[in-house]
């Protein structure tokens, strides 16, 4: 035999629930219902579908997410076009290509938009529970709107969609706020920092020390614990904020207390993309040990400039899909039933024709059946069919037997209520019955 082929590592096949597994990855179904359910949410709140390439100009990320940042110092797929020597990445975030397109196609001229994808992204990162290297976003954006009353607006969205996926905001996530204030309130910012850092200068690890210079606000992100007390005793953002950046803040947070959503001001949430300014949000959780954002996100009004756009405000978010489904799956929410109604099990020597008539029939009502078809050797046997349907979860198994046939009839038989009976039912006629099926 050949050797077998294995995926990258850190990039994931997300299979059906029947598919049992070791690394607890979520299923397709709760996949596919996530997916239903955003699409819902977000076309309630006027928001559109668009979808950009996975590949894009390195230019692109090194210009947008900044030199500085992790991701591109040394998360990107990144590699020179065989072909024609251009410059290409696997794109490590959405944000930048969207923009991208929209300036390209001048999509802003007739004013604001909201729009939306879902799609993966890939980073090179140590993979772990919750941290792959090929991982998938819900990508939602704000395009054209100054905010404060879109930021708050784009907060509530993300707590309607917790909703609508079973979560709870306190005990399963919560949000965290801060505001970046504007690029010169920053520069004050960052300039004190670098005091303050430099005058302690032998406590910094050297991630810390080669960032004093390039990006001294990323070590306030720091994950390594010794630099914490460090970190917490530096200056502030705050103390360098003007009125109108602290009033930008403040109105977001008047609409969140009016709406009854609570939240945590939390000074030192950065963000790991320079792009963003005033309103930046994380929404967090307990429940998945250190990898416990699911969702990130903030405003970036000189995103579009720097990408060769007109001035354009904007905000928007990524979250981590695999991250909220683990999250799901962690709590034990009830996940979407994915069972066909009915299955069809087909006895020996069964003619085939009017059985796949009958279950066209079916479908055309509206029944989800699943017919049970001849595989390996030793499926076959009415007995272990019947197995299968059970273990296929739905109410009901369709028997297409010699004995039924020879009556021109197919066999209902109940398969998760004990006190039901089997009856059977006119197998030429299914759209009479197929009401039955449908029931409960
Ligand atoms: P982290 O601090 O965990 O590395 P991040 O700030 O780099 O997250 P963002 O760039 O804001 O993450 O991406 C948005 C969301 O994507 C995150 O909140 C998280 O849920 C998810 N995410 C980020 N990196 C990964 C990864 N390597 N694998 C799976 N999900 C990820
Ligand atoms: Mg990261």
């Amino acid at each position: 035999m050949a050797d077998k082929i294995l995926a990258v590592k850190g990039m994931n096949d997300i299979l059906p629930g029947s598919v049992p597994r070791k690394d607890k990855l979520p299923d397709s179904a709760l996949w596919r219902w996530f997916e239903r359910t955003v699409d819902r949410v977000l076309s309630q709140h006027g928001y559109q579908y668009l979808l950009t390439p996975v590949v894009e100009p390195t230019p692109l990320f090194v210009r947008g997410i900044g030199e500085a940042t992790d991701i591109v110092e040394k998360e990107m797929y990144s590699w020179t076009d065989a072909m024609n020597g251009d410059a290409l990445t696997l794109r490590p975030e959405i944000t930048a290509g969207i923009v991208r397109a929209m300036v390209e196609h001048n999509v802003l001229y007739n004013g604001p938009l909201r729009v939306w994808t879902l799609g993966p992204v890939f980073r090179h990162e140590r993979p772990q529970k919750g941290r792959y290297r090929q991982f998938f976003q819900l990508d939602v954006e704000a395009l054209g709107l100054p905010g404060p009353d879109v930021d708050a607006e784009l907060i509530l969205l993300v707590r309607r969609l917790w909703q609508a996926l079973g979560l709870e905001v306190g005990r399963d996530v919560r949000l965290e706020l801060n505001s970046l204030g504007q690029p010169a309130e920053r520069a004050a910012h960052r300039a004190a920092l670098v005091a303050y850092f430099e005058q302690h200068r032998d406590r910094l690890d050297d991630d810390s020390r080669r960032r004093l210079h390039s990006n001294p606000l990323r070590i306030l992100d720091s994950k390594n614990p010794a630099l914490q007390s460090l970190v917490d005793a530096a200056p502030t953002l705050a103390e360098h904020l003007g009125a109108e950046s602290r009033a930008h803040l403040q109105a977001v947070c008047d609409v969140l207390d009016a709406a009854g959503l609570p939240y945590r001001i939390n000074p030192r949430l950065v963000r790991g993309l320079d792009y963003y300014n005033l309103t930046v949000f994380e929404w967090v959780t307990d429940h998945l040990g250190s990898q416990g954002t699911v969702c990130g996100g903030g405003r970036y009004d000189g995103l579009f400039e720097q990408l060769g756009g007109k001035p354009t405000p904007a905000i928007g978010f990524g979250l981590g899909i695999e991250r909220l489904l683990l999250l799901l799956q962690a709590l034990g929410l009830p996940v979407p039933d994915a069972a066909p109604q009915a299955y069809a099990v087909i006895g020996d020597g069964v003619p085939l024709a009017p059985v796949l008539v009958a279950l066209d029939a079916l479908r055309a009502a509206g029944v989800a059946v699943q017919m049970h078809a001849a595989g390996r050797e030793g499926w076959g046997s009415l007995k272990s069919q019947l197995k299968r349907a059970d273990a296929s979860g739905a109410r009901f198994a369709l028997v297409f037997g010699a004995d039924e046939l020879a009556q021109g009839a197919v066999a209902l038989k109940p398969l998760r209520d004990a006190a039901a009976a089997q009856v059977l039912r006119p197998l030429a006629r299914p759209e009479t019955w197929a009401g039955e099926l449908l029931q409960g």
